[in-house]
């Protein structure tokens, strides 16, 4: 049997919370309980928004959480030249197109199909699916536009690519035991998602993908937020010819409002925590571990 690897795969983009006090523990722990390996895994493709500072208080918060990982630790920004060979890979398949409308382009695009009672499809993520006609465009005007500098996001066809990869299962911790690879992957909630733009040469599916991959992980373990998220991440690794690892998606930790604990609405941090005196085993009573 191939030795279990489990990784934890934050992205410096802030300090940690409590949520991910949750993931990066059940992951430590349930690797070493299968006897296998936990990796550590910096998502630092966002070069706006990603610090050096953040990375390091990464490593601290963790070793305070009484964690360790097995070296070395991969850095998302330093590989982008696996990102760009799966991207090469897709549009050998025929599977990728660019599309050079800008966000308020298509924020008027959306607009402009949106009536009283009408609703225009919004991503798992939110953001609306992709209302534009690029896929349809001559490859001489994409040639010349690209060659003329304008920006654009490289993105899948989504019919095609499921035409392609046909109906997809994943495993899944909590599937029934009779079935254990019969969570369906149905994808198309994503529309034509992005998988780069012209100055980023990956996005988050597409570098995790890889990434979980190249790296031999066999269980992926992280919040439901991204249940949706797999989804996505299951068609791709069929295109690309790619394992897919063991599924678990675990409950997630609440603010007093009942929303999902997010650095983005100031959710606290650990080492706010710490320094105001909690210690370890209170926060794992915080995060339901005791
Ligand atoms: N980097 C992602 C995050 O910080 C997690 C990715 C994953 O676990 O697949 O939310």
């Amino acid at each position: 049997m191939t030795q279990p690897v489990f990784r934890f795969a934050p992205s410096p983009n802030g300090h940690l919370h409590l949520g991910h006090a949750l993931s990066a523990l059940l992951n430590f722990e349930m690797a070493r309980e299968a006897g296998g390996k936990f990796l550590l895994r910096i998502e630092d493709i966002d070069s706006t928004r990603c610090k050096p500072e953040f990375e390091q208080a990464i490593y601290e918060d963790l070793a305070w959480l009484g964690i360790t990982w097995s070296e070395p630790v991969r850095r998302q920004s330093g590989h982008l030249e696996d990102y760009c060979r799966a991207l090469a890979q897709l549009e050998a398949l025929g599977l990728i197109y660019p599309a050079f409308e800008s966000r308020s382009e298509i924020a008027a695009l959306v607009a402009a199909r949106e009536s009283p009672g009408h609703h225009w499809p919004r991503d798992p993520d939110g953001a609306p699916l992709y209302p534009g006609s690029a896929r349809l465009l001559p490859a001489s005007e994409r040639a010349q536009r690209i060659a003329s500098g304008q920006p654009y996001a490289l993105r899948l066809d989504m019919v095609r690519a499921i035409e392609q990869a046909r109906a997809l299962f994943w495993s899944e911790t909590g599937a029934p035991p009779e079935a254990p690879e019969a969570m369906p992957a149905a994808p198309e909630a994503w529309g034509d998602v992005v998988l780069a733009r012209k100055e980023t040469p990956t996005s988050y599916h597409l570098a995790v993908t890889v990434d979980d991959a190249l790296q031999g992980i066999t269980h992926v373990v992280r919040g439901q937020d991204l249940f949706a998220a797999t989804r996505l991440h299951r068609l791709l690794q069929a295109l690309l010819g790619l394992p897919s690892p063991h599924y678990g998606h675990h409950r997630l930790i609440l603010d007093g409002e009942g929303r999902k604990l997010a650095k983005s609405t100031g959710a606290v941090s650990l080492r706010q925590l710490r320094q105001e005196g909690v210690d370890l085993a209170d926060i794992r009573r915080r995060i339901g571990l005791a």
